[in-house]
């Protein structure tokens, strides 16, 4: 866009790897966010020959997956710097939200394997790594039908435990519940980062983390969820009937210690991510509106010309760049201080979700009744960060986890 970027500082490995994405948005993502968001039935988003699959392979091929893992495995860690992280973010933000969202979840589970000592575990790392035919893919399974918000704000209580459970019996957990249809890549895993409660007793504060291969007896799946925004992200229900899970596959078996190691030693959080995918998807509400008003013409005039509309468009832009400087701000110190602050990070996905609401909202103001139809799409983006505002945890109830901190 005509407007300059304040990012002037980027190396030349930076600047090669933000245009790469940049061009994998434009060329592959966003064309493929568009018709898959099309589809009025989720379940062809995920059939063969969908769109969908043409973007996790190219991401694949382009090695974006490998960004998290160490060269150990085969990986390419060392070679990224934080401004790296945070521009493959961005675009892919820009490009299409849910696409974003499904290849970040899509690592979770193999970038854990690399931490735990188990080899064949650490084998599966280094498998997704050389897989550029995207046949692992993961998800992380938090959400269930009757927990939602209580991951963060569930505390000790056991009301509030989860009700997927583990049994220890022997060598193997025994593992029953359901997981809710919000599991992004719910209906295509491979594997999953599972939270499950191990001591109900203990609330939340009770469970445990494993990596599950979903292909084990007693695991089933629902239906793909059929949703308002990021539709081309696929989500689904996945269900356990005692399920004979491997004791060495709990790599967290005790969350309380992990959450305060998680404290103390720094580094992103989720939230983070977020906060910058988000700021990317409102650069581009805004981007919409300016080449819209660019080229529609009211008046004898491009309606930029016009007072209020180029007023609007400054105050979108104040509110993107805000939002992106604070998300960059924050992403930058968890990165590289060596602390964490979950609260920024909260606050960061706040900004980023509302921000891209509120400017794809005044962007389908400035299209006038172009912004409602589906010809555009303007329309697509502000569904899309409407969904951002509950994903991942609500905004307010994120809010309410942390705000004890200031
Ligand atoms: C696009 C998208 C992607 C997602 N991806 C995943 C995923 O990959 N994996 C996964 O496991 N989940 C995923 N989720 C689920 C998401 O994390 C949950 O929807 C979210 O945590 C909220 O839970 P809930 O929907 O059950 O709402 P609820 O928790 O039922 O909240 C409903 C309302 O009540 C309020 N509320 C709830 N509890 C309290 C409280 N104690 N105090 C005050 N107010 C409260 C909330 O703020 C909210 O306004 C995704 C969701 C979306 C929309």
């Amino acid at each position: 866009m005509p407007y300059s970027d304040l990012d002037f500082n980027l190396t030349d490995e930076q600047k090669s790897m933000r245009d790469m994405v940049r061009k994998f948005g434009a060329e592959v993502v966003r064309p493929a966010g568009v018709e898959l968001d099309k589809l009025a039935d989720p379940v062809d988003v995920i059939a063969e020959g969908s769109k969908l699959w043409d973007v996790f392979k190219t991401y694949r091929e382009l090695g974006l997956h490998k960004t998290a893992f160490s060269k150990a495995f085969g990986g390419m860690a060392e070679d990224m710097d934080t401004m790296m992280g945070y521009v493959i973010t961005e675009e892919m933000g820009y490009a299409d939200a849910g696409l974003a969202i499904s290849m970040g979840a899509c690592s979770m589970p193999f970038a854990y394997c690399q931490m735990a000592p188990v080899p064949e575990l650490q084998d599966l790392a280094r498998q997704y790594v050389e897989d550029t035919e995207a046949n692992l893919i993961g998800c992380w399974a938090i959400t269930e039908p009757d927990h939602g918000s209580d991951w963060g704000l569930g505390g000790e209580d056991p009301k509030c435990a989860p009700s997927v459970r583990g049994v220890l019996k022997g060598d193997e957990y025994i593992i029953n519940g359901q997981k809710a249809a919000w599991v992004s890549n719910g209906n295509i895993a491979t594997h999953a980062v599972l939270h499950v409660g191990l001591d109900p007793s203990k609330g939340m504060m009770g469970q445990g983390i494993a990596i599950c291969p979903l292909d084990l007896p007693g695991i089933s799946r629902g239906k793909p969820l059929n949703k308002i925004g990021q539709r081309p992200l696929n989500q689904g229900e996945i269900f356990f009937e005692d399920v004979q899970l491997p004791k060495k596959y709990m790599i967290i078996p005790d969350y309380s210690l992990f959450m305060e190691a998680r404290r103390a030693g720094g580094g992103q959080t989720p939230m983070s991510g977020m906060a910058v995918l988000f700021g990317g998807l409102a650069k581009a509400a805004l981007d919409e509106g300016i080449a819209y008003a660019r080229q529609r013409v009211q008046g004898g005039v491009p309606i930029i010309e016009h007072k209020n509309i180029k007023l609007k468009l400054f105050e979108m832009f104040m509110q993107v760049e805000s939002a992106r400087s604070f998300a960059r701000r924050m992403y930058t110190f968890n990165a590289e201080s060596g602390a964490s602050s979950l609260l920024h990070a909260m606050a960061g996905k706040w900004i980023s979700t509302e921000t891209a609401f509120k400017v794809a909202s005044e962007a389908i103001q400035i299209f006038g009744g172009n912004g409602l139809s589906k010809e555009y799409q303007i329309e697509k983006i502000f569904r899309d960060a409407r969904a951002a505002m509950i994903e991942d945890g609500v905004n307010e109830s994120l809010a309410l986890g942390v705000a004890d901190d200031l």
